[in-house]
Parts: structure tokens; sequence; C-alpha cells
């Protein structure tokens, strides 16, 4: 770590590695020769084209995405696509399945009950979405136009460990929070999205995967720029698209082909977060919010006994080049958001802090 810079845990935007800042640094004023930065560059330009191009194949490589799937490059963040799925893809019967486990599922679940009918196929409302439920205990229809689930709940600190079987319906993935943090069979989705800003790049990038053929049906109130089909014809040109942060996400795939891909990630933020859980785990001060089986490699949320302890424990965390580490406002206590950028040093140092704080107080 350059020694000025802080362990950054926020839930997102969030860190970004050092060296690719660095690289976007050197290159900000001309980017290879172009006498321009890539902000001042035509979306339409070879320049930009290339940049274009060679993002998409990175990402498509580090994602293992087959053919039949399109990789879109859209604005709107993860909450867009609350609206844009269910205009895309609702209106093969009407109706969607989906899977209610924390605060961005509840969002995009209201939103697309203004398109069609909603089925909750689960709710972990009941022991306030500590947990994941499992497969047996979906609530699937036949007839549903696709199955929702939000793969890593980033404020209640729980992920999704398998994928979940829905007899053929379309799966639809909100993956913003763990995208690319370990690796995923893209065959087994019809469309997984993405904002950007938590693991892979810049706010202001929205990535979609999705499978060409579901593409095309949306309803005729669909705006054109929330419209799959339109976006894959014009290979997310429709309009200009966010080109700086295709340019970061390109810098973040080198990086992240340099960690081992997918698969070399998920071995690092494995034994960092199993590294936070059991210091967490043997503190005598702290509990750790998400249920066992359920827990978020991503995001950790854990609190103390009581309020005013997490208060004191988040200003010294403070005062020792950590921060964001407050819990989301809606949960209180406290919140670890460790992404593909968070150094395992950085966790390390965390986790000294936490026994350090547990023995003093
Ligand atoms: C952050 C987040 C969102 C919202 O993303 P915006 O880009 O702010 O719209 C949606 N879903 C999940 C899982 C998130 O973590």
């Amino acid at each position: 770590m350059a020694n000025d810079r802080v362990f950054n845990f926020s839930a997102g935007p969030s860190m970004l590695p050092l060296e690719v800042l660095q690289r976007a640094g050197a290159e900000i004023t001309n980017y290879n020769g172009s006498g321009m930065s890539v902000m001042e560059m035509s979306h339409r330009s070879k320049v930009f084209q290339k940049i274009f191009d060679d993002t998409q194949a990175k990402f498509r490589k580090l994602m293992n995405v087959p053919e039949g799937y399109k990789v879109l490059f859209l604005q709107g963040g993860g909450t867009m696509q609350f609206g844009m799925v269910p205009m895309n893809l609702i209106g093969k019967t009407g109706k969607a399945d989906y899977a209610v486990t924390g605060n961005f599922a509840n969002l995009a679940m209201k939103e697309a009950k203004k398109y069609g009918e909603i089925n909750i196929a689960a709710s972990t409302e009941d022991r306030k979405h500590t947990y994941i439920p499992a497969q047996g205990d979906l609530k699937l229809s036949a007839d549903a136009s696709y199955f929702y689930y939000c793969s890593n709940n980033t404020i209640e600190g729980t992920q999704w460990q398998y994928v979940p079987e829905t007899n053929g319906v379309p799966l639809v993935s909100d993956m913003s929070s763990d995208i690319l943090s370990r690796p995923v069979d893209v065959s087994k989705y019809g469309i997984i999205f993405a904002g950007a800003q938590k693991n892979l790049a810049p706010a202001g990038l929205t990535i979609a995967i999705v499978r060409e053929d579901l593409a095309g049906h949306e309803l005729p109130i669909t705006p054109a720029i929330m419209n799959y089909k339109n976006m894959i014809d014009k290979d997310s040109m429709y309009n200009t698209p966010p080109c700086w942060c295709i340019y970061m996400l390109g810098l973040m795939c080198d990086w992240l082909e340099q960690q081992g891909g997918a698969a070399g990630m998920e071995k690092i933020n494995i034994a960092k977060a199993n590294m936070l859980y059991d210091v967490l785990d043997n503190a005598k001060l702290f509990t750790v919010a998400a249920e066992k089986g359920s827990r978020s490699f991503m995001n950790v949320t854990f609190r103390t006994a009581s309020a005013d302890l997490d208060a004191k424990f988040v200003a010294e965390s403070v005062e020792q080049g950590f921060t964001n580490l407050k819990g989301h406002r809606s949960v209180g206590g406290m919140r670890a958001s460790i992404y593909n950028a968070m150094p395992t040093e950085g966790v390390e140092k965390l986790c000294d802090f936490i026994k350090k704080f547990d023995s003093e107080n």
C-alpha cells in the first residue's frame, strides 16, 4: 500500500487496487499516444472502440461467458435493472418469482410489481434477512417468466452458496456485490447484472449479461434505453456509454487475470473472509449477524451487545486508518466490505484491531 492510503471497507463505491489506480493515473492526460484522455474521446473513435472491444473480450474470458450471451455496458446502476428486468422479461407470462432476501431484492420486487404479477418465492424477513432459504423452501411457480434473486445481500451480509434450480424457468441474478469474486456458470442464467462500483470499476457502469433469446419480448412501454434488444443490436452504443468506466473495467480485468481470474480471486476472498469470521466467532464482545452457512464472503456484518460500544469501535477504527466500518443505517452495528480489491493485509490488520478491542473492553 502507498502509505497515505487508508484501508477502506466501504460497501460501495469501494476500493480499487493501487496498481489499477496508478496505471490510470499514468495514462490520464494522454492515453496511448492519442494526445487525449479516455475521458475526452469520442465513443465512436477507433481508439475508444479498441478499448471497448478489448474490455469486452477480457471480461467475457474472466466470466467464461458462453456463445448465445451478450455482455452489455449500461448506465443506471443496479437500480435501473430492477425495472429493466421486468419490462423486458415479464411479458412472456405476465408473472415472475422473486426471492426476497434483503433490502435490494425487496426493492427489485417492488419495482417489478408495477409490470406484472409477482409471486414471493421466499422471504427471509422473519429472521431479519440473516439467512438464505434452502432450495426446498423455494415456492416456485411453473408459469413464471423468470426467477429473480440477489446473490449477495450487501447490507445484511448473506450470500447464496448454491444456484437455485428452477426447472427451466430463466434465472435472473443481481450480482452487484459479488461479481467476479468467484466463478459463476453463466450458462445456468438468463440474466446476470451488476453495478460495477463494488468489485470492478468506478460508479457509472452497469454490466448486464443477457441470454440473447430472452431479449426482444419487452413490454411496449419500455424506453429505448432500457430495451435489452436495442442495446444488443447497437452493441451498448445506442447512446454514449460510460466510456471512462469501461476503460477502468479493462484495467481491472487485467488485474483480476493476474490474481488467477475468478477461481484465483475466490481462493483469496474465502481466505480473507474466513480469517475475519474466525476472529469474530472467537471474540467475547462480537457476534456475526448472518447465520452460519449463509454468511457472505464480501460483506461481513457484526456487532457488540451495545450501540455505544459499536460507536466506540467505529470511532477507534478510524484512528487506526480504517474507514467505513459503520453498518448500514437500516441494520446498525458494523460492516466490513472486503471486495476483490481489499488486500489480505487490510483484513489482517482489521483482525488485529478487533482482537485488541475485544481484550481491552
Ligand atoms: C449497491 C447495490 C445495488 C444498487 O446499486 P446502484 O448502482 O446504486 O443502483 C443493487 N443491488 C445490490 C446487490 C447492491 O449491492
